[in-house]
């Protein structure tokens, strides 16, 4: 399904070095044993870029959730197992951000405390939102960055959309 909404391009297009959609094994429909939910991340689309880009907000929104601080990096091409890094460690430091129809984004892999907005932080198509890094489940650094929506009430399941960009 693609989005309804429009969104740009979440970093400045000079600064990405490449966009890959398929390449990421992350990129894969999975059961969460975390939380009972079935995850599809199948349109996902990484913006290979240096460590330190600024990373932008895609679309006016509200950021509804965040997790900074982590240092970790996997890089490993498998799935890392959960005694290696906890399912919820993968995306790293991430932001979401929930706009109009009921769409979701998720900027992954950012890097400690370079995130500049709070949970329900109003936020304006290309506003700042923190700097790109390898924190999570990452092969280089790079932002992975989705439109999604939940897909069940009462469940955390959520499918990926085709990106409509300007
Ligand atoms: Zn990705």
């Amino acid at each position: 399904m693609q989005s309804r909404n429009t969104y740009s391009y979440p970093i400045e297009k000079k600064l990405i070095k490449k966009i890959a959609t398929t390449e990421s094994p992350a990129h894969r429909r999975y059961f969460s044993e975390q939380h009972k939910a079935w995850y599809d991340l199948t349109n996902a689309v990484d913006f290979l870029c240096d460590a330190g880009t600024p990373i932008l907000a895609a679309c006016d929104g509200e950021v509804v959730a965040i997790v900074d601080g982590l240092t970790k990096n996997h890089n490993k091409r498998e799935p890392p197992s959960r005694a290696v890094m906890p399912e919820e460690e993968q995306d790293g430091n991430y932001v979401v951000i929930k706009h109009s129809n009921e769409e979701l984004t998720i900027h992954s892999h950012l890097q400690p405390g370079s995130i500049v907005v709070k949970k329900g932080s109003k936020v304006k198509t290309r506003d700042k939102l923190g700097l790109s890094g390898n924190t999570g489940w990452s092969l280089v650094p790079h932002l992975h960055f989705m439109v999604f929506k939940f897909t069940k009430k009462q469940a955390r399941d959520f499918e990926s959309l085709e990106i409509k960009f300007s």
